[in-house]
């Protein structure tokens, strides 16, 4: 089957696809959308699990990558380290637009006044540009990193699109033990504390007892850049 937009797809197949999980859905929702199907990733504490498991199903499956300009240089080593590792080949770079940076942010502080809009200009907008070739996506998140994902599906719909967490149900012990039995390397920066890692500005390390993602945006209501908001919510930012 090949569907071009969520509506094509039908109720039996997210029903089926809710059953599965890892590379089980990576697989089913790849076997439906073919080259309409793309990974989203941040080269994150935890992404080496999803980029694994899309690599063993196929390593040519598109990966999208926000590069915001404002990520740590240890995210981008560690980007190398582990397409070279995992042998992906479609890694993709996702930028924001330079005139919307020189209009909007010329002394690239915006995240410092208004997180919203930095964030908008540098991840959502450029992330919906990058999405528009496909039909369906794939993300990394889980539903223990907090309130915000409790409850996460396996399958959502997102606006015309598939949307898949193939690591939805995972706990957090099942993901250190995939690190461990395929040996894959640590983001360098989780030694140092920090247990989820996004842009430089935005993100601090986390004490022990605290969430996940307390590190991102701290002492801030915001706890989403707004990629992963209703498509509606995210348009608004
Ligand atoms: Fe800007 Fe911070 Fe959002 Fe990165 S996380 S896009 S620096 S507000």
């Amino acid at each position: 089957m090949m569907a071009s937009a969520a509506q094509d797809t039908s109720s039996q197949d997210i029903e089926r696809w809710q059953g599965l999980a890892g590379a089980d859905l990576i697989a089913a929702v790849y076997e439906a959308y073919d080259n309409k199907f793309a990974v989203v990733s941040s080269f994150g504490t935890e992404s080496a699990v999803l980029l694994h498991l899309t690599a063993q199903v196929d390593p040519n499956i598109p990966v999208l990558f926000l590069d915001t300009g404002k990520l740590f240089g240890e995210t981008l080593r560690y980007k190398r380290v582990l397409i070279a590792q995992l042998g992906l080949t479609q890694v993709r770079a996702v930028k924001p637009d330079q005139d919307e940076v020189d209009a909007e942010d010329p002394k690239g502080a915006l995240w410092l006044r208004n997180p919203n809009a930095c964030c908008a200009m540098r991840k959502v907008r450029p992330f919906a540009t990058a999405l528009r070739p496909f039909s369906a996506w794939a993300t990394g998140r889980k539903s223990y990193q907090g309130d915000a994902r409790a409850g996460l599906s396996h399958v959502e719909l997102d606006g015309s699109r598939v949307k898949i967490n193939p690591l939805a149900s995972w706990r957090r012990a099942e993901i250190e033990d995939y690190f461990d039995r395929f040996d894959l390397p640590k983001h360098p920066l989780e030694a140092e504390g920090y247990a989820s890692v996004g842009c430089m500005p935005c993100t601090t390390p986390v004490t022990t007892g605290e969430g996940q993602r307390a590190g991102r945006w701290r002492n801030q209501d915001k706890t989403e850049c707004g990629i992963h908001l209703p498509s509606g919510a995210a348009a608004a930012l």
